[in-house]
């Protein structure tokens, strides 16, 4: 059984604010993460899912369409998670200095960061991604995410409406500008490279 609480904010829902509200975070985290959890419980429950961990239940879920709704729910888990943690506002770490020799600057790595999000039709992710040593801008539909595709994840943003909606309404230009400015948490990318 998967719990919410095994997956905590490490912060105060208001310290986003204003680039994220705290009635976004309340739903974001409590609603969309809360119900992503409830629903693998109940599909997980009595097969073999059941004896994996999170990342497992992904990989084998992903396999099979018989098994999308298992893929989705675990994913959303893991995506949210880990995008939850991505988010920092007006982190002054340093651009971490492995990234400098793929993307020469920070400015060119969020340009290309914020075209390829400005690139994702309907509901989806942008990812910075660690593939066989190298690292890329990746994006992702509904739930599809890195470990499905033997990549790592380094950096994420939730582009799905419900992560901006409230705050942005279809200004979703607006809320990816805020995130590449003024919400990466640049020490947790140094750490995941
Ligand atoms: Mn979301």
């Amino acid at each position: 059984m998967f719990d919410l609480k095994e997956y905590p904010l490490d912060y105060n829902k208001d310290v986003l604010e204003p680039y994220i509200s705290s009635n976004t975070m309340n739903f974001h985290y409590d609603k969309h993460l809360g119900t992503y959890i409830s629903n693998l419980n109940k599909l997980i429950k009595g097969t073999v899912f059941e004896n994996y961990n999170l990342e497992k239940i992904i990989i084998q879920s992903s396999h099979s369409k018989d098994t999308l709704r298992i893929f989705n729910n675990s994913a959303q888990i893991y995506n949210h998670n880990f995008f939850f943690k991505c988010l920092k506002k007006d982190s002054n770490a340093e651009f971490p200095k492995k990234l400098l020799y793929t993307f020469k600057s920070k400015e060119k790595f969020l340009e290309e960061f914020k075209v390829v999000a400005n690139s994702v039709f309907g509901s989806g992710w942008v990812w910075l991604v660690k593939e066989a040593g190298e690292y890329k801008i990746v994006k992702t539909s509904n739930a599809d995410n890195p470990i499905a595709h033997n990549q790592t994840a380094i950096l994420t943003l939730d582009l799905w409406e419900h992560a901006y909606y409230l705050d942005y309404q279809n200004r979703r230009a607006d809320y990816i500008d805020n995130f590449v400015n003024n919400l990466i948490n640049w020490e947790f990318v140094e750490g995941n490279l």
